[in-house]
């Protein structure tokens, strides 16, 4: 296998030329007749007139660890990363739960793994977004978190995952320090292609298109996000009873928490030694208000811990 700053790892497509021509098409003819039949519905709105106008509140980010098990850091360090590449999966109909399930799978195979996939109902994160992942190219690899859409056909739907998305690249582009600039630290995949000349996919632009949206509209979109929750703490300045996003009031499932530490900016991890004691993890936290799968209970010294990944444990008063 090649270094990942030397090889040409980029997202292979999971389906054949031939079935994607297929697919494509299938995907433009329902495209038309959603067009035509919202045109007929009187409710022709652009997709981000459609998100605005309905107050559409994007899903709390899941944060889970995948099995890419390749941890380094970008070109300017760990938890340094210059922007955010949004891809679309090309994958017509498969679930951000469905892609999740597959690339931890094959990863190894198609040498490729991005940060999150996101569709209508779910933003699943599954590497540490402090480090680098394969999805865009040697060079994007080393410089952005990278975020794939799933596939969606009805207006809601799209509406809801594009909502998704904007919240995801918003709140990666905060986290970090940075400012949100189209072209600059919010990019497709097909203007990353076209900087660095190393490969040549387009997403997520065809796909947009084939649901009557552009990457400019994205980007308004995720500016828009971002100015609001600096400003405003939630995707909407006059968000009603949806002011969430950055609060992530929507109630995590059973098996999901929510942590958050009122002290500082992050949440403390621990790693069990093999003598049964905790050792602090040094090098990773959690975020605050973030939502994590969790698989097992432990007491070590008259404290309860969860656990949200192999060997790392937080505290449960840090539960919320
Ligand atoms: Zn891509």
């Amino acid at each position: 296998m090649l270094d990942e700053l030397g090889g040409m790892r980029y997202m292979s497509k999971k389906v054949n030329r031939s079935v994607a021509w297929l697919f494509g098409l299938i995907a433009v003819f329902f495209g038309v007749l959603l067009i035509t039949s919202n045109t007929t519905n009187a409710q022709a709105a652009t997709t981000n007139e459609y998100i605005i106008d309905n107050r559409i509140q994007p899903v709390a980010i899941q944060y889970r660890e995948g099995t890419f098990s390749d941890w380094f850091g970008y070109e300017n360090g760990v938890g340094k990363p210059e922007g955010v590449v949004v891809h679309e999966t090309a994958d017509y109909g498969a679930t951000a739960e469905n892609e999740v399930s597959y690339f931890n799978r094959e990863w190894p195979n198609m040498q490729s793994y991005v940060h999150a996939f996101v569709d209508n109902n779910a933003i699943i994160n599954i590497h540490s977004t402090d480090y680098g992942v394969w999805g865009a190219g040697p060079t994007a690899n080393a410089k952005y978190v990278q975020v794939e859409l799933c596939e969606t056909h009805s207006q809601d739907a799209f509406a809801r995952s594009i909502a998704n998305d904007a919240y995801y690249v918003a709140a990666k582009l905060i986290q970090y320090g940075l400012p949100a600039v189209p072209g600059q630290t919010i990019l497709s995949h097909n203007q990353v292609s076209k900087m660095y000349g190393e490969i040549t996919h387009t997403d997520p632009t065809g796909f947009f298109a084939s649901m009557g949206y552009s990457m400019d509209q994205f980007n308004d979109l995720v500016v828009t996000y971002y100015n609001n929750l600096k400003n405003f703490g939630g995707v909407y300045r006059d968000g009603g009873s949806n002011t969430n996003a950055g609060s992530n009031n929507n109630t995590p499932a059973a098996n999901v928490l929510r942590v958050n530490n009122p002290n500082g900016a992050y949440v403390p991890i621990m790693a069990l030694r093999s003598d049964g004691t905790f050792a602090r993890v040094t090098n990773r936290a959690l975020m605050n208000n973030t939502d994590w799968q969790t698989d097992k209970t432990t007491e070590v010294s008259g404290v309860t811990y969860r656990r949200v990944a192999t060997n790392e444990w937080v505290a449960t008063t840090y539960v919320v």
